[in-house]
């Protein structure tokens, strides 16, 4: 490996940039997990997730990835054999399907091009038809990280009140949750999963569950053997601050200074500013002429956004270069989509500035590897950036009455 000097650009869609304050944070003495400091950290960072979460209720915190979490989700509500309704809106859809299989449920998958998020309506056909109520979950990808497109839960939500169907709602916000908004409670959530390493700007290594009235009572009666992912024995210890075994303890300081983070933005803050960066990003795809892989306008993810690579050029090749070159990391293209895209990644600890350098390295990445495109797309960002973010129609509009 030659010298780099300067820093790294990640920006894959998760891991993010872990901010300075939070590794500071992290880089303390490792303390005892049964002592009082401990159960004062433990207590207070329980309580400050809900206002992320949007909750009034429980949240969990597993050391594990959000693989671990999905598993949690699943094994704590349902029982072998329960029929799982799960949106096939790309890669993460397709996993945590995957893994529903493999824990003996009944998991169907609902069918989608990769290109549009969950559909509110054909979810509210296919309640209906269920007259026996056989279907127990409806499983969402908020924000699915390998298309960049991001479903509309409330609309999910509606839909399966207009159907009148119990199932319970679990959703999947591991590229979304502290990035883009989510409303646990009010949206009528039973089960958010979440992860550390995306909007919420720790490392890898801990994971969440949020939930509701509804999923606790599920738990209740669930029969799929659990152990270690049994939420009840971890709510019975968190009370007094405690786990059942050794948690993440340097990983929790991170969050703790990350809750910290997000509070003094402010979380209306933290959205605007994933919306502002996005939407510069998409413009100057445009006026690159690369297609942007969502095609529906309403469901653009403001965490990341997946370009489509013009025929007969490689994603990966492209990535390659910018790497080599700009030592910048782009996000691959997975599953299906491997090689036909690239993501660009505009999430956690972020700027105007931070995104300007990484659509610059995309440019010249563009140029170093043959790609045609047309040139100077970067400049659509800058000047929506330096409008404010405000579209070119508010900024005459301001300057008219100015
Ligand atoms: C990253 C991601 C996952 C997987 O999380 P791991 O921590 O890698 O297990 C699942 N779902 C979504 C939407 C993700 O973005």
């Amino acid at each position: 490996m030659t010298f780099r000097s300067g820093r790294h650009f990640l920006q894959i869609p998760g891991p993010t940039n872990v901010p300075d304050r939070v590794l500071r944070a992290m880089d303390q003495p490792t303390i005892d997990h049964r002592g009082p400091e401990f159960a004062r950290l433990t207590l207070s960072i329980l309580e400050d997730l809900k206002s992320v979460f949007k909750t009034t209720g429980d949240v969990i915190i597993f050391p594990s990835s959000g693989t671990g979490a999905w598993e949690a989700s699943l094994v704590n509500t349902l029982s072998p054999g329960d029929k799982v309704l799960m949106f096939e809106t790309g890669q993460f859809a397709m996993q945590w399907h995957r893994m529903a299989k493999n824990l003996g449920l009944n998991a169907e998958v609902v069918p989608n091009d990769w290109r549009h998020g969950a559909d509110p309506a054909q979810l509210e056909k296919l309640l209906k038809e269920d007259r026996q109520h056989q279907i127990k979950a409806v499983a969402v990808v908020h924000n699915e990280t390998s298309t960049g497109v991001t479903s509309r839960i409330p609309e999910i939500r509606k839909a399966i009140d207009r159907a009148g169907h119990p199932a319970l709602l679990m959703v999947d916000t591991i590229s979304s949750l502290a990035s883009i908004d989510y409303r646990h409670d009010e949206w009528g959530v039973d089960v958010t999963v979440a992860g550390s390493q995306k909007g919420l700007m720790l490392p890898p290594g801990i994971a969440f569950n949020a939930i509701g009235p509804k999923a606790r009572a599920a738990a209740k009666s669930s029969r799929t053997p659990k152990s270690y992912w049994n939420w009840e024995d971890i709510l019975a210890t968190n009370k007094s601050g405690f786990f059942p075994y050794t948690p993440a303890t340097n990983i929790l300081y991170g969050l703790r200074e990350a809750l910290r983070m997000l509070h003094e933005e402010g979380l209306e803050t933290v959205f605007a500013r994933h919306a502002r960066l996005a939407e510069a990003t998409r413009r100057t795809a445009r006026a690159w002429g690369l297609e942007i892989l969502c095609l529906n306008p309403e469901e653009y993810s403001n965490t990341l956004t997946a370009l489509l690579m013009p025929e007969g050029h490689d994603a990966d090749n492209l990535r390659q270069v910018i790497l080599e070159r700009y030592n910048m990391s782009l996000g691959t293209g997975l599953g299906k989509l491997q090689g036909r895209v690239f993501r660009i990644g505009h999430l956690g600890d972020f700027n105007e500035l931070m995104l300007a350098g990484t659509l610059c390295g995309v440019e010249m990445g563009l140029a170093a590897a043959g790609v045609p495109h047309k040139q100077g797309g970067v400049l659509a960002a800058l000047d929506y950036l330096a409008a404010g973010g405000k579209t070119q129609t508010s900024v005459q509009a301001a300057a008219k009455t100015a």
